[in-house]
Formats: structure tokens, sequence, C-alpha cells
């Protein structure tokens, strides 16, 4: 497995060819979601690429919705694509572009195709189609209706979009070659009658144009220079560049054209980015919903915590490539790590709550220590702890018979409670641990250096705590590769979540917005719910694979 590929500039290389032979002017990109789903982070790949590139280059990127498919298409998708991009990041200028606003240049260019005798309307029934394609190995039959004439043709195509016929008696077809080695050539359907509604034109139109007759034009029709798909569109390359020469010949377009170059999709290990297998998650329940933390879709990360500089690490870390990878979703969650310990706050936070009593501490007496936010930021400033008689330490930081090794409570030990005083621990009682504390131990206090302790635990003062919900999120899958040997559903990690009640300082009762937080010794952690809740973003160290 491939961790990390081969930082390939092959777009970037063909640009500046492009560039240097004047083939383009200037760079112009765009990203094209079909608004039937919501982004996951396999569009993080396209999103940072395209807008990344038109960047780099001075250029333009424009956000366009591929919206030919009325039957799975959504309002609600566009927004929250919108909605992803804009967090991302990424600015797309003053429109939202959609492919549904070049439906009636498009037929326009069809009747071009017709009357040039490039296209004709075909009244085999699917399944004749279907069965006349052809294989790999065997070439394909010419419709009955491949030799119609045009006047014949031009009358049925627009009786077609004239709502004259029911679904699926009539298609136009671009004429190419049945006999060509490529089956996208093989006379590829360039509209199909769906009486359907569309998201944005409504009931208007009762044909509509399929993705590869579509997708090209509407790239010239905006002028985009560099159109960047996934590898399995390689073979729709012949295909796209025909539709845009056929109709840049009859005086359509304006050269230059627009240029198609592939790149490998983003794989994750442990991770489904198949929108159908995202669906299938939501709707059988197996998470909450799209935007469940253990979802990789965007709205899933934004309530997990990640960050967007944090995916814009990883997309220019996994650079792009023309061959098929698998990316390490520990290289993932390192990017989020790397910016998460550069920007996040640090607080204390017990998630596993057991009583520390100092006895020798005067009972209601209350002391407020000074913690930095940061260690390496003294400009994040610092915060007034509350310290009292009676704290929540962690479970673990306290054993009764210590392995060779452990520095931290157990009697007759003494421990730092960071930022606070050293305590001399004298065991457990009733679940209780108890200690007595040096009062001139007191952190940056002049004694304090006299005290040499190997353990520094942290704490949170009972009276002062604020109780909350932990979610400790962990992989949604317990393979690398989810579905390779069984239903994919069957590779779901049953421990992907863990929910405890949790022991938080006080200055997380207040948080101002959803901002991530470095619990001190546990990882990153991000607030839900209006703070009553905590979602573990990504642990402090690569735990997966030791755990
Ligand atoms: P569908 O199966 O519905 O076609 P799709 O994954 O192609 O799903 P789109 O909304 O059409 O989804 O994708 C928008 C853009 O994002 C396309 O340019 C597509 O190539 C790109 N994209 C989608 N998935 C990935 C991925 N895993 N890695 C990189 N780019 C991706
Ligand atoms: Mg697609």
């Amino acid at each position: 497995m491939d961790r990390v590929p081969s930082s390939s500039n092959f777009i970037r290389q063909i640009i500046d060819a492009d560039l240097g032979a004047g083939t383009y002017k200037t760079v112009l990109t765009r990203f094209p979601p079909e608004p039937n789903g919501h982004l996951h982070f396999g569009h993080v790949k396209s999103i940072c690429l395209n807008f990344g590139l038109a960047q780099q280059y001075g250029g333009r990127c424009n956000l366009r919705f591929d919206d030919t498919n009325p039957e799975k298409e959504e309002q609600a998708y566009v927004d929250s694509i919108k909605d992803g991009v804009k967090w991302l990041g990424f600015d797309w200028g003053e429109n939202d572009l959609y492919a549904s606003d070049y439906f009636e240049r498009l037929c326009e260019f069809a009747e071009g195709l017709i009357t040039a005798g490039h296209a004709y309307v075909d009244s085999q029934s699917a399944e004749e189609i279907r069965a006349n394609r052809g294989t790999l190995t065997e070439p394909g039959r010419d419709s009955p209706w491949r030799k119609r004439g045009v006047e014949d043709n031009l009358e049925l195509f627009r009786d077609m979009r004239a709502d004259k016929f029911k679904d699926g008696t009539h298609v136009l077809r671009a004429k190419i070659d049945m006999r060509s080695p490529n089956i996208n050539l093989r006379d590829p359907v360039m509209y199909r009658i769906r009486h359907a509604h569309h998201h944005r034109t409504g009931d208007r139109w009762c044909i509509y144009p399929t993705y590869d007759w579509a997708h090209g034009l509407s790239d010239c029709i905006e002028g985009i220079t560099h159109s960047l798909c996934t590898l399995e569109f390689e073979d729709h390359r012949p295909l796209y560049d025909w539709f845009n020469q056929r109709v840049a010949e009859l005086g359509f377009l304006q050269p230059p054209l627009s240029k198609q170059i592939e790149f490998a999709r983003l794989n994750l290990t442990y991770v489904v980015l198949s929108k159908r297998r995202l669906i299938q998650l939501v709707d059988e329940g197996h998470v909450d919903g799209w935007d469940d933390p253990r979802m990789p879709t965007l709205a899933g990360a934004r309530r997990r915590g990640y960050t967007p500089e944090g995916f814009r690490i990883f997309a220019e870390r996994i650079g792009v490539a023309k061959a098929h990878q698998v990316i390490d979703f520990t290289i993932l969650e390192d990017c989020m790590r790397e910016h998460l310990n550069d920007v996040a706050a640090r607080r204390m936070a017990v998630l596993d709550p057991v009583k520390l009593v100092i006895d020798n501490y005067p009972e209601g007496k209350e002391e407020h220590v000074e913690v930095p936010n940061h260690p390496q930021k003294p400009l994040l400033g610092k915060r007034a702890v509350p310290f009292s008689r009676e704290l929540w330490i962690e479970r673990e930081d306290y054993q009764d018979k210590p392995p060779k090794g452990f520095f931290r409570l157990f009697p007759g030990n003494e421990v730092r409670l960071r930022f606070g005083y050293v305590v001399k621990c004298t065991g457990m009682k009733d679940g209780v641990v108890h200690c007595t504390y040096h009062p001139d131990s007191r952190s940056g206090s002049s004694g304090a250096d006299k005290y040499k302790v190997k353990g520094n635990i942290h704490w949170v003062s009972a009276r002062h705590a604020h109780a909350v919900k932990v979610h400790l999120y962990d992989r949604l899958f317990k393979v690398p590769e989810p579905g390779k040997d069984r239903d994919f559903l069957d590779d779901i990690n049953p421990d992907s979540r863990k929910t405890v009640d949790a022991q938080v300082e006080p200055s997380l009762r207040e948080h101002a917005s959803r901002q991530t937080y470095q619990f001190e010794r546990h990882g990153y952690f991000v607030p839900d719910y209006e703070g009553r809740t905590f979602n573990r973003t990504v642990t402090l160290r690569d735990s997966w694979t030791k755990a």
C-alpha cells in the first residue's frame, strides 16, 4: 500500500506546457458535483485540486452543479455542497452555475448535429439498444433507425422535446461508429425522454441530456481550460473531444476547447466513499445521519472537529497521480493532528473520573492556578483554573500495586498536579484516592523546584467541574478494505463509538464557537450540542495499530 504517494505534478506540467504554447491564456477549472448526495472526503481531493490549481495560476474555478439527472437530485444537496465548499475555504465568485442552465443551448447544439448528419433519433427499446451495443470483444450492430433522414430526425427530436412521447420510446444518439473498439463511441445516447420533475427547471423539460453529452459542452460554454475528472472517464475522453469538436465545427463554440485530464480518485483505508454505500449507512440506521461524526462526509467531519486547514494539508500531501492508489487513513488523521496541534487551545478533562481528596487542604478554600492555553504559544494567553480540596483525576492515574515504571499515584509516591501542587499519595479508601499536599510546592512559586517528581497528572476541581458526555469515536470499519471479503456492513466496527461521563474544567462551559480543543494527554475534542457533549476528533498519536 502506497503510504506517501509521489507528489507527481503531471497536471501542472500539462498546464505549464499549455500556457507556454499559448493554447490557453489563463486557467479556468471547475468542480462539478452532481447534487445527489453530500460531499465526502473524495470530493475534498477534487475540490482542493481544482480550486488549488486555479489559485496557483491566478485563474478561476467554477462551481457547477451537474444536474442532468432529475430523479435523484435535490435542492438540499445543492445547499449542502455550497456550504461544504465554502467551509473548505474556497470561493467560486458571484454565480453558482448549473448544467441545467445550458439545457436550451444544448438542444440548439443537438439540432445542429442532427442537421449535419451527426445525430439521429433511435426508436429501439432500451433493451434492444443494449443488446445491439455489442461487447468488448464483439462489435455493435447498427440500429434500423440509423439511416433515418435529417428532416425526420429533426421533427422527431422536436416532438420528443414537445412532450409527444412516453418515456423510453425514443432517444437521440450521436452517429459515430457502432464498430468502434471503444464502446463509448458506439452511437452514444445524447437525450432520453424522462417525465421527471427537476429541482430547478420544474416540469419544463421532458427530455434530459446524458452526462457525456452535457458535461464537455458545459465545460466549453464556460470556457473551462482544464477539465479534471477521475480515471474512469479516461475511455470517455475521445467522446468528450468528439462532441466538443463537432459542435465547434458548426460554429457554436470558439476554440480553444476544453481539455479533459484524468487523475486517480481518492481511496482511503477503513473508509467507504461510494455514495450508494453512504446512503445505505444512513438509511439503514448504521449511523445517526449524514453528519454523524463517523461519516466520511464534510458534514460529519465538521461535527468530528476536523478542520479545513487539515483537509488542505492532506490534499497537498497526497498529491495527484494517474495510478490507482489507496491512502492510509492515518495520513488524514496526521494532517488533522498537525493543524490542531498548532492551533487548538489546551484544556484539562477527566474522561474516567475518580475522586482525589487532599486531606490537609482546608475545606472550602479555593485558589486559581494559571494555566497556559498553548505550551508553545504565549500569544494564546493563560486562563485561571479553580483548584480545591476535592478533585477529579483519571482512574488509571492511581494504582494500589503499581507495575514497574509507573510514576503516577500509588501509596507513598509523589506527583505534581499539573500547574498546581505536589501531592503525596496515602492510598485509596472507599473508592476515593487520598493524598496530602506540600503548600510550598505550587507551580511557578519559589519552592516548586525543590520537589523532584516523575509524574505530572491532570485534574479538575470537583466543585467547579462541568459534567459532559464525551463520545470517543473511532473508525467506522474495522478492516482496511470494507466489503472486500463480505458485505461491507459486516465490516462495521462495533466499537466505533464509546460514550463516557466526563468531568471537564469550567472554562469549557462557555465555548464561543465550534472550536476543537486539545484535552491534555487525551487528544483533540470538539463541543457538540451547546457544549453538553464533546466528540473526540482524533487521539494524540496513532493508537489504532497498537490497540
Ligand atoms: P456518482 O457515483 O454519483 O457519479 P461521484 O463520486 O462521481 O458520484 P460527483 O458528485 O459526480 O460524485 O462528483 C463530483 C466531482 O468529484 C467529480 O469531478 C468527481 O470526479 C469528483 N470525485 C468524486 N469522488 C471522488 C474521489 N473519491 N476522489 C477524487 N475525486 C472524486
Ligand atoms: Mg459523477
